[in-house]
Formats: structure tokens, C-alpha cells, sequence
């Protein structure tokens, strides 16, 4: 080509990824991927042949814009049985392209350019760009060395101009939760305000050790001036469908759903009927907490033969692992080394902050067979 546009960067800052990166890296060097999160576990064939089925049977067109109603109605009544909250499955709930879409549906419907976002660091990745690219200002809070939300700290960066708060619980990548005190708080503080909160919750069903999962939906002062994530590809291991969705209410979602026409339209057809047929299933999403308790565990058994220091890990798939005392490094330059050097893969903390503070963390997935977790380890066994 002779031309070379001159193209401006929207993201100057943004590189790839982490997740496209490290599985680049694990499968360039023929490591143990436990670094992007997805599990290798296996899906249930039962759902895998609906899909084929519906799609036998003719549903490989557009879906309707917003959703299946089959499906909405679904997952109405999942969230009144878990949570006891009223969705409308027509005007509050909508399908979307994995949780990925519907936070930056939701970004792109209710930020104006100057509008501020509080996020609370380490954040998952795909937040800061979701709301820079509509023309809003992160503002940025970081959790406590206990993993815990500094609500003072909230209160002290909500302004004027503060059109959202995004919370996460579980949380990638701390694994830790929120908890009934927190919701209480941060409903109490929004009170008087027009704030809305986005509310990531893709891990709703891996909470572990008998606690129960704080919803905002279970809260109505909060539920009523929030946008709610979930993901069916955490809840049945398929996160490669990008199947998932949001409720909010209805002049929200009204908002929401204008963006989510213009950005993808509708979602999967097969993928929908299928997932519709099967949610009659409730215990494949009720087992969740102690199908992936057992993983931790064993993980962390496993863990007890090297050098590394877990973290407390309350929910989600993901162990933090500590090398603090092993090495200077900085955790990007030792997550490439052990997955070069020892044939596992991992995820850097640092990237989940603005600054890359680095805490010397790094994240593993422990969404894995047993198998795989054995041989991921064996590499940390030899690093000394
Ligand atoms: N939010 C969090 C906290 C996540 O960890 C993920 C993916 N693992 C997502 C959102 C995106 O979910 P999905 O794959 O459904 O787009
Ligand atoms: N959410 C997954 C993780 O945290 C990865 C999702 C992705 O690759 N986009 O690892």
C-alpha cells in the first residue's frame, strides 16, 4: 500500500488485551493456560445437543432485537426466585452479547461526554474503555489491602458530575464480595443523588463457604437506579456462546436497548432456544458454588507444595497467588517468565489498575479438569 492514513488513536493508551495476550503467550510456548478466565470443564451435552437441535430446526435467523421472549421470561423468574426482585422479562431485561456488551451498551446509554464514573480498582478491564470511548471521566478508588471497598473514599469522589458507580461482586480479580453491610452503605450514599449503579455480577453463582450472594437486585432502593450483569457463560461453562444479559428498570432499559440495536442487534438465535429449554435445569446453576468450592480447594492443596502465598478467594474462579518474597520483578515481567520458563500461565495484577501499581500478584483460573490443574502446578513446584 502506498497510503498510510494518518488515523488518529481513540485509545492511545489501550494495547491488547491482557487475556488475548496471555493465552497468546501460553499457546506460543505450550503452557497451562490459568490465566484468561474460562473454564475447561466439560458442558453439559445435553445443552450442546439443543443447540444443534433449534438449530436444525430452522432458528439460525435474526432473533428478535432485544431478546427471545421465551428466554426473558426465564430468566425473570430466575432472578424473583434467587434474588426476590420483579423483573418486567419484556421492558427490563436484555439479551446481550456475553456481560462484555451490556457494560458498554450501558456505558454508551447513560454517560455524556464530562461525566464522571467511580471505579473501584483493580477493575476488570473492559471498564475504563467503555467509559472513555463515550466521553466520560473515570474516577478511580482503590480497595483496601483486605480486599474491601473504601466507602469513605466513595463518598469522598462522588461530585455533581458523578452519573455512575460500577461495582463488581464477586470480584475479578480479587475474588472477594460485598457483602449485605456494603450494599447498605452504598445505598444509603446514593440516596439523594441521580448516581445510577452498574452492578457486575456475572459471578452470582461461585460464592463460596455458605455465604450467600448480595444482589443489588435484592435491595429495591438500589435495584430501582440500577444496571444488573450476568453471563450464562460463567453459569454453564460456555463462555465462547457470548450469551448474557441486563435488567434494569424501564426507562433505563429503554435507553440501553436503543444503543444495544445499533451495536449488535440481536444475539445468537440456536444459543437462545437452547439456553431457554434448558434453565428448567435450575440445579446446573445451583450446584455452581460448591462444584467450583471443590475447585479452589484443591487448587490451594495443590498450591501448598511451592513457594507461592494464596489470598483469601471468597468467590469467582480465580486464586491470587503472592511472589512478593520470590522475586523484584515486576509481576508482567514474572507472569512471562513462568509461562516461557516453567509452562504456566497467569494473569499480572498490575493491569487492572490506571498506574499498574504493583502488588507483585498474580491471578490463576482455577475453572479447570483436575488434570489441568495438577500440570499448571507442576511448573510452580519448580520455581524456587
Ligand atoms: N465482568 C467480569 C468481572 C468478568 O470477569 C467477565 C468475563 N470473565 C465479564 C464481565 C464479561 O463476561 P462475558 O464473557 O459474558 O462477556
Ligand atoms: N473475563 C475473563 C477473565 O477475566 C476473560 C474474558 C475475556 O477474555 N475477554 O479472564
Amino acid at each position: 500500500m502506498n497510503f498510510q492514513h494518518p488515523i488518529t488513536s481513540k485509545q492511545p493508551n489501550v494495547g491488547t488485551t491482557i487475556f488475548a495476550v496471555m493465552t497468546g503467550l501460553a499457546n506460543q510456548h505450550g503452557a497451562v493456560n490459568l490465566a484468561q478466565g474460562f473454564p475447561n470443564v466439560e458442558v453439559d451435552p445435553k445443552l450442546i445437543a439443543l443447540v444443534d437441535k433449534h438449530s436444525r430446526e430452522g432458528k439460525n435467523q435474526y432473533a428478535p432485537m432485544p431478546g427471545l421472549p421465551a428466554l426473558k421470561e426465564k430468566i425473570a423468574e430466575k432472578i424473583e426466585e434467587s434474588y426476590g426482585a420483579k423483573y418486567h422479562p419484556i421492558n427490563e431485561i436484555l439479551i446481550t452479547a456475553g456481560a462484555t456488551q451490556a457494560i458498554y451498551s450501558s456505558l454508551s446509554a447513560i454517560v455524556f461526554p464530562g461525566d464522571e464514573v467511580i471505579v473501584i480498582e483493580p477493575a476488570y478491564d473492559c471498564y475504563e474503555p467503555g467509559i472513555k470511548l463515550n466521553g466520560g471521566i473515570p474516577v478511580r478508588t482503590q480497595l483496601t489491602a483486605d480486599m474491601k471497598v473504601d466507602w469513605k473514599d466513595v463518598q469522598n469522589k462522588i461530585s455533581p458530575k458523578t452519573r455512575s458507580i460500577m461495582i463488581n461482586t464477586p470480584h475479578n480479580p480479587t475474588g472477594s464480595v460485598l457483602l449485605k453491610e456494603d450494599l447498605l452503605t452504598l445505598e444509603k450514599m446514593v440516596k439523594n443523588t441521580n448516581v445510577i449503579i452498574i452492578s457486575d455480577e456475572v459471578y452470582e453463582h461461585i460464592v463460596f463457604d455458605g455465604e450467600r450472594h448480595e444482589s443489588v437486585c435484592r435491595y429495591p432502593a438500589l435495584a430501582e437506579r440500577s444496571i444488573v450483569m450476568f453471563s450464562f457463560g460463567k453459569t454453564y461453562h460456555v463462555t465462547g456462546w457470548r450469551l448474557g444479559y441486563c435488567i434494569a428498570p424501564e426507562n433505563i432499559m429503554k435507553e440501553i436497548v436503543k444503543c444495544h440495536q445499533f451495536q449488535s442487534y440481536c444475539i445468537h438465535t440456536p444459543v437462545q432456544y437452547a439456553v431457554t429449554d434448558y434453565m428448567d435445569n435450575k440445579e446446573k446453576y445451583l450446584e455452581l458454588n460448591s462444584f467450583f468450592q471443590q475447585k479452589r480447594d484443591y487448587f490451594l492443596s495443590l498450591v501448598k507444595q511451592t513457594k507461592f502465598k494464596a489470598l483469601p478467594c471468597a468467590g469467582t474462579y480465580f486464586q491470587l497467588l503472592s511472589f512478593a518474597h520470590l522475586s523484584d520483578e515486576s509481576d508482567r515481567e514474572y507472569a512471562n517468565r513462568l509461562t516461557i520458563d516453567y509452562k504456566i500461565a497467569s494473569i499480572p495484577i498490575s493491569v487492572f489498575y490506571h498506574n499498574f501499581r504493583d502488588d507483585k500478584i498474580l491471578r490463576f483460573c482455577f475453572a479447570k479438569t483436575d488434570e489441568t490443574l495438577e500440570k499448571g502446578v507442576e511448573g510452580l513446584i519448580k520455581v524456587k
